[in-house]
């Protein structure tokens, strides 16, 4: 059998393991870490569970198409809900919005609270549709490196009808447009914060993400979001995949006798080979640190990156039935605290905070009585802030921002913390500067300037996940994986 190694097991190295034994390789997985999943992590606490990164899932036939790719049943390994209420939006001013999976519904609840009028809603959303039929085989499903991509006509379709895509004005420009009320605008421009991007500066086509949404569906799993690594590990151990744990990759090895070509990799000295590699550690790691004497793609690896998150993990010694699953609190000015973000490089002091509460769908997640709460705000990659000091000053203002908005007093509730930043976030998972989303899409040329799933210098190496094509986020990062695949059939065959 030939023989692949992934380097990391997050949710696009195990993706891909899955993928290369269905085809038919000897897999091996070396994850740095003690578990499997990177990102998408899990933390116990006093009773508590949470998970980690990751709060929101779409996409979940991604998931379940690996399972049928080994000839299963998705659902003897996985169950996921689809939420009827998506997100509870909370203002300064008192309004409160309710996004909820009943389209027409979730119209009416903007035109009946806010200047907007449903059909203002409807019109955005056909616009979102639009942007995601011209641009998902271009941009999400095929590599953008290869002529083959080029050649099908379904592409050559979308690619002429690249004028609908909006690419030359910002996110928030466009949604002013489409928007009577600010607010509603606002809202809609927060989908440019779930690839880590700027509504002001990046492109109104960050318009398509509300598709997957509101066309596609926001879900839950059951066991919550580590439950997909659970289940899809144990898929690929059922297949044979070999994991091996707290194993850190020092080298990618490859023969310089002619066109490099990979040999295998080093892992505490030692030599494992492989036919094919494929590195799911972010791209800029890969180059810095395992791949001596190949010279790296200055432009692609000094690309800005996105953004990363502060993170507060509360149990929280009370129910709150004001709040529901997903629950965003926005900040009063929003521009300002994107320029807090991007241009000064620091927390804004009245940040939109979001609130997961798993615990309203998975009881087990808390104990009787008690919530657990992820309290996450949007903040710039590391680049050597006072880290220490922007989050004792952004937890003050978290607690008092929640505190007003719901008139209840809920630093008292808070039981036990652990608190996550762009330095933990490197540490733990391996991405450089903690950004969660590999690059930010702040300009047009953002998609053509992620790196292949390929290497053009090294032959059999490839690399998935978020920080490479076709992008960050669960369904991105398994995209990337599927892209892989679908080349490896043709190398190999
Ligand atoms: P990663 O998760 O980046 O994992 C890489 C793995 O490689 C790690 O396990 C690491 O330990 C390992 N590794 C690194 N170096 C080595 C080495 N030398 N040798 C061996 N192993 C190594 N996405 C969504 O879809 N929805 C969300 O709601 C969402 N929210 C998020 C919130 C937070 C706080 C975070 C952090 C991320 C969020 N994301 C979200 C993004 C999503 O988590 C990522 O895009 C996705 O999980 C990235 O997966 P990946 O395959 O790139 O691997």
């Amino acid at each position: 059998k030939p023989k692949a190694i992934i380097i990391g097991a997050g949710i696009a190295g195990i993706a891909s393991a899955i993928r290369l034994s269905v085809k038919g390789y000897d897999v091996d997985v070396f994850e740095a870490n003690s578990k499997p999943g990177g990102k998408l992590g899990e933390i116990k606490m006093n009773g508590f569970r949470f998970d980690a990164g990751p709060s929101l899932f779409t996409m979940p036939q991604y998931v379940d198409e690996l399972f049928k790719l080994a000839g299963k049943n998705p659902e003897d390994y996985f169950k996921y809900t689809k939420l009827k209420e998506i997100c509870r939006y909370f203002y300064e001013d008192g309004l409160r919005l309710n996004a909820t999976a009943d389209l027409d519904k979730f119209a009416r609840d903007i035109e009946e609270k806010t200047h907007s009028t449903a059909a203002e809603v409807q019109r955005y959303l056909k616009k979102s549709d639009t942007i995601y039929e011209v641009t998902h085989r271009v941009f999400l499903e095929r590599s953008l490196h290869k002529l083959k991509s080029y050649l099908h006509w379904d592409t050559l379709k979308s690619i002429l009808r690249f004028g609908q895509i909006d690419a030359f004005r910002t996110q928030a420009k466009a949604n002013r447009s489409f928007f009577k009320d600010e607010r509603t605008a606002q809202l809609f421009n927060r989908y440019a914060t779930y690839n880590g991007s700027d509504p002001y500066q990046a492109p109104a086509t960050l318009n398509v993400i509300p598709h997957f949404e509101y066309h596609f569906g926001a879900f839950i799993p059951k066991d919550g979001m580590y439950g997909i690594v659970n289940a899809l590990v144990k898929l690929a151990e059922e297949l044979g995949i070999r994991f091996h744990y707290s194993q850190k990759v020092e080298e990618i090895l490859y023969s310089s006798v002619g066109k490099p070509k990979i040999e295998g990799v080093k892992v505490n000295d030692k030599t494992h080979k492989a036919d094919i590699v494929i590195s799911n550690l972010d791209i800029w790691f890969t180059y810095k640190n395992l791949l001596k004497g190949i010279t790296e793609p200055k432009k692609l690896l000094t690309q800005e990156r996105s953004s990363s998150a502060l993170i507060f993990y509360w149990g929280m010694d009370s129910n709150y039935s004001d709040l529901g699953l997903h629950n965003i609190f926005f900040a009063e000015d929003y521009q300002k605290e994107f320029n807090a973000i991007w241009k000064d490089k620091t927390v804004s002091s009245d940040p939109t905070v979001y609130i997961n509460i798993s615990a309203k769908y998975i009881r087990a997640d808390a104990p009787a009585n008690a919530e657990n709460w992820f309290v996450m705000i949007n903040v710039p990659a590391n680049s050597g802030q006072n880290w220490d000091h922007l989050i004792k000053e952004a937890r003050a203002n978290i607690i008092k921002k929640i505190s007003r908005i719901l008139n209840r007093n809920i630093e008292k509730d808070i039981v036990c913390e652990q608190i996550l930043d762009p330095r933990s976030i490197e540490g733990k998972t391996g991405s450089y500067q903690g950004a969660l989303y590999g690059n930010s899409s702040n300009n047009q040329f953002s998609a053509f300037l992620r790196h292949a799933n390929f290497s053009s210098k090294v032959k059999n190496l490839y690399f998935c996940g978020g920080s490479v094509h076709p992008g960050g986020g669960i369904p991105l990062a398994l995209l990337s994986a599927k892209i892989i695949d679908d080349d490896i059939s043709s190398v190999v065959q």
